[in-house]
């Protein structure tokens, strides 16, 4: 039998909710697949500062690098919103991203054939969308110095390296080797010069990659075609502050921000994660829907444990689970047959597996 160490971060509002029944998921493909994960439960966020004061403690850090990977509900609420930005849960995931060296952030936008009805576009838009956005996450204008603020202005600095640039295109090239074979580069390129070299960045690499067709994007070109025509993207390659915004959008293609996972890996250690927040105004109802966090614990076993059979198996577990009409409140206006909570979720999509 082989053995993972898994780090769990529950974290605030849902996250206690999901990332539980996320682990019900993982020790059903354990037994099918004769794995065995040993988890070891960490704080981070507001649970965190409650407990200790402290919004990432070291010891956080520590156990997350030593596991093989971390799955990871969501951070914040209305609690801690008052405190000083540098003690806040927020603050603590920004250190935590950066502890980690978790440079690329991974975010699958798929529309699920069941569900073409809930995305806000119409069916004949988004059917067959499948786009992976690939964000760099501890770079731009997120961590840039000099920034800051007084009574009269702010500021914040966009600054990218080239070894930066250089480490992600290399992730989103070889993703796009397994997939539809193109990568489309977003940036601001005819405004920002650091967006330039980003562009410049990308082409040279782009010539160790000949098999993938290479495209660019400005960002506001970009926010309208993933409406205009969504299907045209493969794999999208962006550095952190458009990629927040845009893997947000894509989201929406697929009808419920709380059906989609992500993966943040680096050179040390991976993180996998819903892309939602803590969801302050359902958190505690049972309500929330689980399998952005549970096709999260499906990307880990692809991408950090090399267990695609177990993925797969939790992806068809999911799929069925849709196709069977079972959904949590965020979907019940779609092709519901059984409204469930999001432990029920949890435990149908372990039976199917
Ligand atoms: P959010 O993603 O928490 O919620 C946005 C909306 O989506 C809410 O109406 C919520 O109920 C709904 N939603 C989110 N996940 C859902 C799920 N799994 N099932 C059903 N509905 C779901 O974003 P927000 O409201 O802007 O932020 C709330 C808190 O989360 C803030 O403190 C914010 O800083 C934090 N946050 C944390 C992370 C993270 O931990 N990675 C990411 C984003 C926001």
């Amino acid at each position: 039998m082989v053995n993972y160490n898994i780090s769990l971060i529950k974290g605030d509002g849902i996250g206690v909710e999901i990332v539980d029944e996320a682990v019900k998921v993982l020790d059903a493909v354990g037994k099918k697949f004769d794995i065995q994960f040993n988890y070891k439960e960490y704080l981070m966020g507001g649970a965190a500062i409650d407990a200790t004061g402290d919004p990432l403690p070291q010891e956080t850090v520590d156990g997350v690098l030593a596991s093989d990977a971390c799955l990871f509900g969501a951070i914040g609420g209305p609690k801690w919103d008052n405190l000083p930005r540098e003690k806040r849960p927020e603050s603590g995931l920004l250190k935590f991203r950066k502890s980690m060296g978790v440079f690329a952030n991974l975010r699958p936008a798929v529309v699920y054939d069941e569900l073409v009805d809930a995305s806000s576009l119409k069916p004949e838009v988004i059917r067959g969308v499948d786009i992976m956005v690939v964000r760099e996450l501890i770079g731009g204008i997120y961590f840039g110095e000099p920034k800051g603020k007084d009574e009269t202005k702010g500021w914040n600095t966009m600054v990218y390296t080239v070894p930066e640039i250089e480490r992600i295109a290399h992730v989103a090239f070889k993703l796009a080797m397994k997939r539809d074979k193109r990568v489309c580069s977003v940036d601001k390129a005819n405004v920002l010069d650091v967006s330039q070299l980003w562009r410049d960045t990308v082409i040279k690499i782009s010539s160790q990659y000949p098999e993938v067709e290479l495209s660019h994007m400005y960002v506001d070109n970009c926010a309208m075609q993933l409406i205009a025509n969504p299907r045209q993207f493969d794999v999208i390659l962006t550095g952190n502050i458009f990629g927040d915004i845009l893997s947000d959008e894509a989201s929406m293609l697929s009808g419920s921000i709380g059906l989609l996972p992500s993966a943040s890996t680096g050179e040390k250690t991976a993180v996998y994660e819903p892309i939602h927040g803590s969801a302050p105004d359902i958190a505690g109802q049972g309500i929330a829907n689980p399998i952005a966090t549970i096709s999260s614990a499906s990307m880990m076993l692809r991408y950090s444990l090399d267990e695609e059979k177990a993925a797969d198996a939790i992806d068809a577990a999911i799929k069925k689970a849709m196709s069977e009409g079972y959904r949590t409140g965020d979907l019940s206006a779609y092709d519901c047959k059984q409204k469930v909570n999001c432990s029920q979720m949890g435990d149908i999509i372990a039976s199917f597996i």
